[in-house]
């Protein structure tokens, strides 16, 4: 079988186990039973922006062009730093109707063991997406807020605690597994502002994620296409984000967002 893609962030839902689709051109196709299998991927040296759909020699950041990365409400600055979020005052960063529809809607704050201890923050109708996405053995909520802004407000306070990033080589060799969450959340909590205390929750359920992976490696390398273009090898798993390969060697997909590919299976 042979497929054309433009990669993109992999959909993924929360069954037994995380099932991952690769979006291709006309269809998708389900990869967990790709696992153990040979497969080959070549970049066809095309890059297209996500935003703007047209094709770049390079693409800027996040899988967009310059122009989108500095100018589309998708790359503003509150995607990746939620406290810095406005559409709460009424304030624009780059288009107040979007901006407006994003932030002020219920959010979560989370911990998660993604290869360290994490705090995140994400929509409340990214659950558990988000997790998937940074391939969380674990996690659990420690607040629920009505925008994106007082979320962004409880991780930058807890941040001088736990770490905001997931540690991608860790969570690949599955190094997580040792955190308790909800001890970690009554040890964390008593650092949120007292002004959004009233958000932390005392729902403490604790999300399990199984991914498919059929052996976890003891070293990892990840693959950048533009130096190796063409991956001629077998998918040992999928976690987060990340193709695993035999030896170690990982792509990360999201990463190559707007790279298209010709894959064989
Ligand atoms: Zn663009």
């Amino acid at each position: 079988m042979e497929l054309l893609s433009t990669l993109s962030k992999m959909p993924a839902f929360l069954n037994e186990q995380v099932e991952y689709l690769l979006t291709t051109d006309n269809d998708f196709i389900k990869i967990n039973p790709l696992v153990g299998q040979q497969i080959n991927i070549l970049f066809t040296n095309e890059k297209y922006c996500s935003s703007c759909g047209n094709q770049f020699q390079d693409l800027f950041r996040m899988g967009f062009c310059k122009t989108c990365f500095f100018e589309s409400p998708m790359a503003g600055e509150s995607i990746i730093r939620p406290e810095l979020s406005t559409a709460h005052e009424d304030i624009a960063d780059r288009d107040l109707d979007f901006e407006k529809k994003l932030q002020l809607q219920p959010h979560v704050v989370y911990l998660a063991a993604s290869g360290g201890l994490k705090v995140g923050v994400t929509r409340k109708t990214q659950v558990p997406t988000r997790w998937i996405d940074q391939g969380a053995s674990a996690a659990i909520v420690l607040a629920k807020t009505t925008n994106r802004y007082e979320a962004g407000m409880i991780e930058v306070a807890l941040k001088d605690h736990v770490s905001d990033k997931t540690v991608w080589q860790r969570m690949l060799k599955n190094e997580d597994n040792d955190y308790d969450l909800l001890a970690e959340k009554e040890r964390l909590a008593p650092f949120v502002p007292e002004n959004l205390n009233q958000f932390v929750t005392e729902d403490n359920n604790i999300t399990h994620l199984k991914f498919p992976v059929n052996s976890y490696p003891t070293k990892v390398k990840s693959i950048n296409l533009d130096k190796t273009p063409e991956i001629n090898a077998v998918l040992q798993g999928v976690r987060g984000q990340y193709l695993i390969f035999e030896g170690g060697a990982s792509l990360n997909v999201r990463a190559h967002t707007g790279y298209r590919v010709k894959i064989s299976v």
